[in-house]
């Protein structure tokens, strides 16, 4: 047998189920895994022991909620290659993208341990109302209770940890339930977690089919916050069943970059290739729309398509390659029907459009009809589409012109232009002289419209996942 047959973490045991869900590596398409198919009752277990580990987790000293942390961090350092091969195994992944996603982990983790010791409150001035005069008080924070997560495959382990990180500084206990495309990097994370000292009953990992089992999860009276990181569809569904409870929603975009005539061309050509190309397009800030002022657009298109011409696609584990498969062949021959519904509404390919299996080579598109599927919507593939624009008003409409709004860039050397498009782009951040694609682990991460409600990043997702507690004394 050359699979490995995993358990799943429900209320501190690690169980089998009666049946399992296999997992396969997107390349090879060979199965590497088995994994239980949660039950309901298997959710429901989860949701009980739970409640006792937030009662737990809340009592836990913040120093030893942060040991805690820091000690997980610890062991995915010295297990390291451990992590990658997971990664590499189950995603699309190559091994220099796995490397990354492994370094950020460990900074979420410590990032995690470092702000549950800055979960600080304010006093309130309640003499400011006439008759308040003997009251002096303030505001604390108390951690919410049982936080479903609930995560996509293109990050397997880092957004898990943006996750159970905050969620653990923050005094919680936290169900996880991972992609069923990639559920073996929780698994390897929760292992570290248990292996650093983290009471059992504060952490549960449920593999099992999202559409089958998540119901029970989102809509139990028991979970007080929902963190879905995932598609739009499946953001919107579980926010019309959540009830009432807290949720945060970090969901999809189609993400536009401005590039105008002052800019800096080969900066911006390197920036835009990597942040479209990057985990074969599969990344909910890639670049997929290039807007390019037309005085410099066929110069910005030759370099744009000569770059991308340079990317190697190959194997995951193969330390030249720049871009593996994709997550599924079926994923893939869905992009490549996108290519082919712009490309017979006008589009020009540029380079690439070949598809063999789940490998999809880097494509570029101009001219590409506003009506085409790629212009409206997410494309999570390795496909980039290039307009030109005749000014910077056009440019700034083009970008807004979406349903999304997670994340824009914008290449000018001009201040007042960068500050207007600051202003004026409706987006959860403006990226100047850069791409969409730049994230680091601790600055608050979101979107508006269908990209999303609220805000992760590890300090961010700590104040979401606790509740203010006014706490009052009248004085005699
Ligand atoms: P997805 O299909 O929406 O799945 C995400 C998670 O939701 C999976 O664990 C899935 O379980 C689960 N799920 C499926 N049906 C469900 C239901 N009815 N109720 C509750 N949960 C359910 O997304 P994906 O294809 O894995 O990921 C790609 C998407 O994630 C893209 O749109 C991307 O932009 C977005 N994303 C956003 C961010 C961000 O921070 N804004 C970051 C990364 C990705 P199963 O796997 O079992 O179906």
């Amino acid at each position: 047998m050359e699979w490995v047959k995993e358990k799943m973490l429900v209320g501190g045991t690690w169980r089998k189920g009666v049946q399992s869900l296999a997992v396969y590596d997107p390349e090879s398409g060979k199965k590497i895994a088995e994994v239980p198919a949660a039950t309901k009752d298997d959710v429901q277990t989860a949701v009980f022991s739970a409640k006792n580990g937030a009662a737990i987790n809340k009592k836990l000293p913040i120093h030893e909620r942060s040991r805690i942390l820091q000690d997980t961090a610890a062991y995915i350092n010295t297990h390291f290659e451990v992590f990658v091969h997971t990664i590499i195994s189950e995603s699309s992944k190559t091994i220099k993208e796995a490397r990354k996603e492994v370094h950020r982990c460990i900074e979420t983790l410590r990032l995690s341990a470092e702000e549950s010791k800055r979960l600080q409150g304010e006093t309130i001035p309640f003499s400011q109302i006439p008759g308040h005069e003997n009251r002096v008080g303030y505001v604390c924070r108390d951690p919410i209770g049982v936080v479903a997560a609930i995560t996509p495959f293109n990050d397997p382990l880092n957004l898990v940890a943006h996750k159970i990180g905050p969620a653990i500084a923050a005094g919680n206990s936290v169900i996880v339930k991972p992609s069923t495309l990639t559920p073996l990097s929780t698994i390897r994370l929760a292992e570290a977690f248990l292996h650093a000292g983290l009471p059992a009953e504060i952490l549960s990992v449920i593999t099992g089919k999202g559409s089958e089992i998540c119901d029970v999860l989102v809509q139990h009276e028991d979970v007080r916050f929902v963190s879905f990181t995932g598609g739009y569809e499946t953001g919107r569904s579980i926010l019309e069943k959540a009830g009432v409870k807290k949720t945060a929603m970090e969901l999809g975009s189609n993400s536009p970059t401005i590039i105008l005539a002052d800019s800096n061309m080969e900066e911006a050509v390197a920036a835009t290739v990597a942040g479209a190309f990057g985990v074969a397009g599969q990344n909910c800030i890639s670049v997929q729309r290039i807007y390019v002022i037309d005085s410099i657009y066929s110069e910005f298109i030759k370099q744009y398509t000569k770059e991308t011409k340079k990317l190697k696609i190959g194997s995951k584990i193969d330390e030249n390659t720049d871009i593996g498969p994709m997550i599924s062949e079926k994923e893939a021959s869905r992009v490549e029907n996108w290519i082919l519904e712009a490309e017979s509404a006008g589009a020009e390919l540029c380079c690439g459009g070949k598809r063999v299996g789940a490998f999809l080579e880097p494509t570029v598109l101009t001219n590409v009809p506003d009506c085409a599927l790629i212009s409206k919507e997410e494309v999570f593939g390795p496909v980039v589409i290039i307009n030109p624009v005749s000014s910077f008003n056009q440019a700034i409409e083009l970008a807004n012109d979406s349903r999304f709004g997670l994340q824009a860039g914008l290449f000018t050397s001009s201040i007042d232009l960068a500050f207007q498009a600051i202003e004026r782009l409706d987006f959860g951040a403006v990226m100047i002289n850069d791409s969409s694609d730049v994230r680091i682990d601790s600055m608050p991460f979101g979107g508006v419209k269908h990209s999303g409600i609220g805000r992760e990043g590890v300090r961010y997702s700590i104040e979401a996942m606790t509740e203010r507690k006014v706490v009052a004394f009248r004085l005699n």
